[in-house]
């Protein structure tokens, strides 16, 4: 089994960021998917485009124009704390042998 190496990331699935730049500049949303090799991410409702769907009777699925998040560079996000409420940077602290994000403005630890 190949190990997960999430550790240049600085976004996680579930965080909730703010996009630095691009068309969906200031929009805020949660972290849906990350995609680690290619350090990208989805972020809910940013970076939209709209895809032909195939129908498919089987599956339930109506064909027609879907639309749905792209994935975009992990560097135009960035992570909004949930303890202050603002973008932020982070830090890493190690505890018990586990990498651990730290908001630099208010100390509040990001992972549980
Ligand atoms: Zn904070």
């Amino acid at each position: 089994m190949k190990k997960e190496n999430n550790s240049k990331m600085h976004v996680k699935a579930g965080d909730k960021v703010i996009v630095l730049s691009g068309k969906d500049k200031g929009k805020t949303g949660n972290i849906k998917k990350v995609y680690a090799k290619e350090s990208k991410v989805e972020v809910e409702g940013v970076n939209m485009v709209t895809k032909a769907q195939k129908p498919n009777p089987m599956a339930g699925i109506q064909g027609g124009l879907n639309k749905m998040e792209a994935a975009m560079d992990s560097s135009k996000v960035m992570v909004i704390c949930p303890g202050c409420e603002k973008p932020t940077r982070i830090k890493y602290e190690v505890k018990d042998g586990k990498k651990v994000r730290i908001c630099k403005k208010c100390g509040e630890k990001l992972d549980v």
